[in-house]
C-alpha cells in the first residue's frame, strides 16, 4: 500500500501529465505506475492529462504512442484531456488574476526584467491602473512580446519565483492546432494549477525537481482562494546513461542512422524495453518497490532484470553459436544426444543425431572459444564429450581446427557419495558451446546493446513465434523478434 496523507477511500484523483514531446521513458514510468497504481489503491480516479501547450516541443505523433505505451505498462485512466484543446480556460484565468490586481502585463526585455529582479525592484509595469493592464491584456494578442507576470514577492530569496510569467505568446506551428496566427499559450505553472483545480486533482505527485512549481502554482491557488491538492514529492531517479532517454539525442540518432528507431535496443524508452522483451509487470514491480520515499536513487537496470527475471526463467533453453568456426573431430563414435529444452521444467528435449562419416564429424563453436584454444588442450563440448585438439591453423583470421575424440567421456550422469555428479576427471576442463553443422538457422542475428550479435541457433528456433522469449544458453535471454524461416532476428533481454 502506498501512503499518502489525508487519502480518503473513493475521493482521491490524481493525474499523469505528460508532455506530448516525444515517446515514454523509464522516468516517465515511474510517475505514471505511481499515481496509476495510488488510484487503484484507494478507489479514486487516474486523470490522463496530454500537457502540450508549448508548441516547439510537440510531436504528433507521441499523442498515441503514450497512451499505447501507459496501456502496456497496465495503467489505465478515467478521463484524459489535452490542454490545447482548453486554450480558453487558462486565457480567462489569466485574464481574471489581472482584473483582480494580482497580474500586470509586461512587455519588458527579458534581459533588462532580470536586472530589475535581481535588484528586487519591480519593472515598470507593475504599478500600472488595472484599466491598462487589461487594455494591454488585449493588446497581447495582437503582437508577440507581451506576457502575463503574477505578482509575487520581490524579496524572494528564489529569483525564479518574482513576478514569473503565466502566458506565452507565439505563432509557431503547433502539430495538433494546426495554427498559423499568434496564439496565447498559457505557461505551464498556470495550465498546471487551473486543471489541478478544475479537475479536484486531491494529490499531485511528482518529483523533488518539481518543487519550485509547486511553490509557483501555491501563488496562483492563494490568489484564487482554492483549496491546494496534497503535494508529495518524491526523491529524483536519475537515469545513468541520459542518451538513452534524452528526447533530442534520441531524435538527432535516429536523423543519422545511429539508433533504429523509438524502440532501439540500446535505449530506456518503454517501447525498448517492450521490443526487448522486458514484462512490464517487471517495470511496474520495481517502480513500486522505489515507491514514494524521497530519497534520491539512481534507476538500476540490474534491479529491473531481477524483477523481470521472475516471468522469464522457465524459457526454453537453446544454443546460439556467435561467428562460428568449425571444428572437424576425429575418431568420432555415433552419438544420440538430448538436451532438455528446460533444466527444471519437463519441457522435453532437444535431439541432435550425430553421425559421423568414417568417423570424422564437422561440428561449429564460437570463434571467441577458438581463439583461446591451442594445440594439445582438451575441451568439453558442453552436455556432450571431450575432445583434444590436435592442429590448429590460422588463416585469415579462420581458424580450422582438427581435435580428436576423448574416450568414455561422455557417459551417463553417476551417483558418487550420494550426489548426482558427473566424472569429474572428464569434466574439469572449458566448457564449449557447440552445435552440428547441419539442420540450423544458419542466419540468427541478435541486436543488444552496443553491437549486434551474428551466428546460427538451433532449428528448433524456428518453431518460436515473436515475441517469445527464450535463453540461449551461457549468453542469455533473447525475444524472438521477427521469424523468417532460416533468419531469425531476436532482441537481447538480459543475462
Ligand atoms: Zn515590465
Amino acid at each position: 500500500m502506498i501512503e499518502i496523507p489525508n487519502a480518503e477511500r473513493g475521493k482521491v484523483i490524481v493525474r499523469f501529465a505528460p508532455n506530448p514531446s516525444g515517446y515514454l521513458h523509464i522516468g516517465h514510468a515511474r510517475a505514471a505506475i505511481l499515481n496509476d497504481e495510488i488510484s487503484r489503491q484507494y478507489g479514486g480516479k487516474l486523470i490522463l492529462r496530454i500537457e502540450d501547450t508549448d508548441p516547439g516541443r510537440v510531436d504528433e505523433e507521441s499523442y498515441a504512442a503514450i497512451e499505447e505505451d501507459l496501456k502496456w505498462v497496465g495503467c489505465d485512466w478515467d478521463m484524459k484531456i489535452i490542454q490545447s484543446d482548453r486554450l480558453p480556460v487558462y486565457e480567462n484565468f489569466a485574464r481574471q488574476l489581472v482584473e483582480k490586481g494580482h497580474a500586470y502585463l509586461c512587455n519588458c526585455e527579458p534581459e533588462k526584467f532580470k536586472v530589475l529582479k535581481l535588484q528586487k525592484m519591480p519593472c515598470p509595469h507593475r504599478n500600472m491602473e488595472i484599466s491598462e493592464n487589461l487594455k494591454n491584456f488585449d493588446k497581447m494578442y495582437a503582437r508577440e512580446g507581451w506576457t502575463v507576470r503574477i505578482k509575487t514577492d520581490l524579496n524572494s530569496p528564489n529569483p525564479s519565483l518574482v513576478d514569473f510569467p503565466l502566458l506565452r505568446v507565439s505563432k509557431e506551428h503547433h502539430p495538433r492546432l494546426k495554427k498559423k496566427e499568434l496564439v496565447v499559450y498559457p505557461l505551464m505553472n498556470l495550465s498546471v494549477a487551473a486543471d489541478d483545480h478544475l479537475l479536484g486533482i486531491t494529490h499531485v505527485l511528482r518529483g523533488k525537481d518539481h518543487l519550485t512549481n509547486t511553490e509557483k502554482q501555491k501563488f496562483i491557488y492563494k490568489y484564487f482562494g482554492w483549496k491546494e491538492p496534497e503535494y508529495i514529492h518524491y526523491g529524483i531517479m536519475s537515469i545513468g546513461q541520459e542518451g538513452k532517454i534524452s528526447k533530442s539525442e534520441i531524435k538527432k540518432g535516429i536523423d543519422e542512422n545511429k539508433f533504429t528507431g523509438w524502440d532501439d535496443v540500446n535505449l530506456l524508452t518503454l517501447r525498448a524495453l517492450k521490443r526487448r522483451g522486458i514484462n512490464p509487470r517487471a517495470i511496474r514491480n520495481y517502480m513500486l518497490n522505489l515507491g514514494v520515499t524521497d530519497v534520491d536513487v539512481e534507476f538500476s537496470e540490474e534491479a529491473l532484470y531481477f524483477e523481470n527475471k521472475k516471468f522469464i526463467e522457465s524459457s526454453f533453453r537453446y544454443f546460439f553459436i556467435e561467428d562460428p568456426v568449425k571444428i572437424n573431430v576425429e575418431n568420432f563414435p555415433y552419438m544420440d544426444v538430448q538436451f532438455p529444452l528446460h533444466k527444471e521444467h519437463s519441457y522435453g528435449f532437444r535431439e541432435f543425431n550425430l553421425v559421423s562419416k568414417e568417423g570424422k564429424i564437422n561440428l561449429l563453436i564460437q570463434k571467441s572459444d577458438a581463439e583461446k584454444l591451442k594445440e594439445g588442450d582438451e575441451i568439453r563440448l558442453m552436455n556432450t564429450c571431450n575432445v583434444r585438439v590436435k592442429c590448429l591453423t590460422k588463416a585469415e583470421g579462420i581458424t580450422e581446427i582438427i581435435a580428436d575424440y576423448v574416450e568414455n567421456s561422455h557417459g551417463p550422469m553417476v551417483v558418487a557419495n550420494g550426489k548426482k555428479g558427473k566424472k569429474g576427471k572428464f569434466f574439469n576442463v572449458a566448457k564449449v558451446l557447440w552445435l552440428p553443422d547441419e539442420n540450423l538457422c544458419p542466419g540468427a542475428k541478435i541486436y543488444m546493446p552496443g553491437r549486434i550479435a551474428k551466428g546460427i541457433c538451433e532449428t528448433g528456433c524456428r518453431n518460436l513465434k515473436e515475441n517469445d522469449i527464450i535463453q540461449f544458453e551461457t549468453f542469455g535471454f533473447c525475444r524472438a523478434d521477427k521469424i523468417m524461416g532460416n533468419e531469425i532476428e531476436f532482441y537481447w533481454t538480459q543475462r
